[in-house]
């Protein structure tokens, strides 16, 4: 059987077939415009290929409850053509097959735990630091929805010492995305996250924050794995510095198999950014009208 997934985000519309197994084999992607435009585009490119299900992950905040009128719409989004747009019945009447919806960050958990580094794992915890900040969580291996969904990223933080940056957050100035965001880098340092390779205070102070974060996870939802991926996790020399200020800031406090090996604790992602389309393949398969 073959069955459809959807990448759907902000910006870019990633759009795919593939099997069961999680082989993929066709894949499209295309920049993200109002939906009068994005909808057609996505329904021409499942069209003709037999799909069983579709699966989406999508940019959010999003309504995942199934009893609630307004299941499958977009909600509150800066992106004002998407406000309230019926995204899931829009692609079910097209497409007339069941469809999986959830938040693009819980899509790349699923898909770290069915084909990636989370395999056989119940409690997993994924982060995509970026554009913003999100976190697709599994608790008992059930991807956590709650009254809305986690919006793990606006967390409140606290400053660094010497940090006198405010934050970028338009609701929270410093909370985890108003603070290490790329937004909130380029806004702090007043360059690109990716020309600020070379300046070691940069990733200090964004390692204390990531770190910051990741010991709160710890705390309440005490993940067996947590995975970290977005655009500013490229910089791979953020991977110690975190786990060194993880280990510090716990303090000795947890002790657990899982924290003695904090290299395979907390790791990139692992599924060369297929990871939320991956997911959104497993959420097809999940799906039933
Ligand atoms: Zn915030």
């Amino acid at each position: 059987m073959i069955y459809g997934a959807i990448e759907a985000g902000g910006t870019k519309m990633v759009c795919a077939i593939g099997t069961a197994e999680g082989h993929l084999i066709d894949q499209l992607t295309f920049p993200t415009k109002d939906p009068a435009e994005t909808i057609p585009q996505l329904v021409a490119f499942f069209q003709g290929k037999s799909i069983t299900a579709l699966g989406i992950g999508s940019f959010g905040p999003v309504d995942l409850r199934t009893d609630s009128p307004t299941y499958g719409h977009i909600l509150d989004t800066p992106k004002l053509a998407w406000q309230q747009f019926d995204f899931v019945g829009a692609l079910q009447r097209e497409l007339k097959v069941p469809v999986g919806f959830d938040t693009d960050v819980n899509a790349a958990c699923l898909g770290e735990m069915t084909y990636g580094s989370a395999q056989g794992l119940n409690n997993v915890v994924y982060i995509t630091i970026g554009t913003g900040i999100g976190a697709g969580i599994a608790i008992n291996g059930q991807l956590l929805h709650g009254m809305l969904h986690p919006e793990a990223g606006h967390i409140l933080m606290k400053p660094h010492p010497e940090d006198s940056y405010p934050g970028f957050c338009p609701y929270h100035k410093a909370c985890f995305e108003g603070m290490a965001s790329g937004p909130a880098i380029e806004d702090r340092w007043g360059e690109k996250a990716a020309n600020l390779q070379d300046n070691a205070q940069v990733w200090a102070l964004e390692s204390y924050y990531i770190a910051q974060a990741l010991v709160n996870y710890i705390m309440v939802l005490s993940p067996e794995k947590i995975i970290l991926g977005g655009g500013v996790m490229k910089q791979k020399q953020l991977f110690p510095l975190i786990r060194k200020q993880v280990a510090e800031m716990i303090n000795g406090y947890l002790k657990t198999k899982e924290l003695e090996d904090l290299d395979n604790y907390i790791v990139p992602n692992s599924l060369n950014e297929n990871q939320g389309i991956l997911g959104a393949l497993e959420l097809a398969k999940r799906a039933r009208f």
